[in-house]
């Protein structure tokens, strides 16, 4: 059996979320259909839409914020990102937002954005044609960026922010009112839900540009017939998020630490999510790691999951000022809630055994 330690790329759908979503396959379900069918599956995709909000703070009754349900992040990081004319983006955002960057913030060697340059160029940009998106935790190192204190910089110039909150939920408590940003993208595969269902929550007085034009689905501003099955599993995954313990992850960096003293654990010094360490084993490079781990039955892997399913440079790293032959021999694990304390036992020992292999 494959040992999975890849979690923050995908997390395998948990049995509730298959029953809820077996149950709904059963039906057929159009919410936009008028018969009694079709108002049982907009019931269903109303009580999740409540849940998910609920589960990032909001009531959506109350708050003032609309939920638009998409097929990915990817997307709803692009329907933010196309409505908006001019975006300020942090180097180490997901390549979805970073491709519509105007201007990059950079980050420092811990892989925090550097508000001072965020306020240089706010004064520059002020008012709301400006959107500055800046995630909530980065997906390859865990890093948590203060989004509760950039987004009141950024509302002091009144420009806009959007947070890319896709590792968030399931790891790390992240409440949408309290952090006070305009948009904020999800997605259920990351936390126990399906593939296919993912959701952009935003504050309800701001206009998004449709760029799916069809019969008038989800306000008008994502058209086409709702997957309702995913959907019913993203709200079921919602009542699952229990927050986990760093202590897998801590396990893991002293066990490395302990085999290396040249490892290097990125972000160490940063606020991190607690399942994720994105770790430099000296002199192999990661695509070698990532076959090596796989051999002995442990799935890993070198940061983003990449569609080419290629190992290529992070761009988190190279952002945070890491040299090209280190973040080249760098592997992200990421730990879920399936694994134990066993299975990080074997990582260790695998990880020793890989890097002595190399000496
Ligand atoms: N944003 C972050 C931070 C991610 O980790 C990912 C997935 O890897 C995405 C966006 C894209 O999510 P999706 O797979 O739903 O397109």
């Amino acid at each position: 059996m494959t040992l999975y330690f890849d979690h923050n790329a995908t997390t395998s759908i948990l049995p509730k979320v298959q029953d809820a979503m077996l149950t709904a396959m059963n039906n057929p379900l159009n919410p936009s259909s008028v018969h009694s069918f079709g108002r049982h599956a907009k019931a269903l995709i109303e009580e999740a839409r409540n849940r998910i909000a609920s589960m990032m703070g909001v009531n959506l009754r109350k708050d003032g914020y609309n939920l638009v349900f998409t097929a990915s992040a990817t997307e709803a990081n692009n329907l933010v990102a196309v409505s908006r004319p001019k975006i300020l983006a942090s180097s180490t955002e997901h390549i979805s937002i970073l491709k519509h960057a105007v201007d990059i913030l950079r980050v420092n060697g811990d892989g925090l954005v550097d508000i001072q340059k965020l306020e240089d160029w706010l004064k520059l940009n002020p008012g709301a044609s400006s959107l500055v998106s800046i995630m909530f935790a980065n997906n390859e190192t865990g890093v948590i960026q203060p989004v509760k204190e950039i987004a009141a910089l950024v509302h002091k110039y009144e420009a806009l922010i959007h947070s890319d909150c896709v590792q968030a939920p399931g790891k790390i408590p992240c409440n949408l009112l309290d952090l006070d940003v305009d948009f904020a993208s999800i997605s259920a595969h990351k936390f126990g839900g399906p593939l296919g269902a993912a959701a952009l929550i935003y504050k309800e007085q701001h206009q998004l540009f449709a760029q799916i034009i069809g019969g008038g689905q989800e306000r008008s501003v994502r058209a086409g017939t709702e997957n309702v099955p995913a959907i019913v599993g993203f709200g079921v995954a919602t009542q699952h998020t229990n927050y986990q313990s760093s202590e897998l992850r801590d396990m893991f960096e002293v066990g490395v630490m302990n085999t290396c003293s040249d490892a290097i654990i990125f972000g160490q010094n940063a606020p991190r999510l607690m399942n994720t360490s994105m770790v430099y084993m000296p002199n192999v490079l990661a695509n070698l790691q990532v076959i090596s781990f796989d051999m002995k039955g442990m799935a890993v892997s070198s940061g983003s999951a990449c569609s080419s399913g290629k190992v290529k440079i992070s761009h988190v790293l190279t952002a945070m000022g890491v040299e090209s032959q280190i973040a080249n021999c760098a592997i992200r694990f990421s730990f879920g809630h399936d694994n134990t304390h066993k299975d990080v036992v074997e990582l260790i020992d695998a990880w020793r055994g890989i890097y002595r292999a190399s000496l």
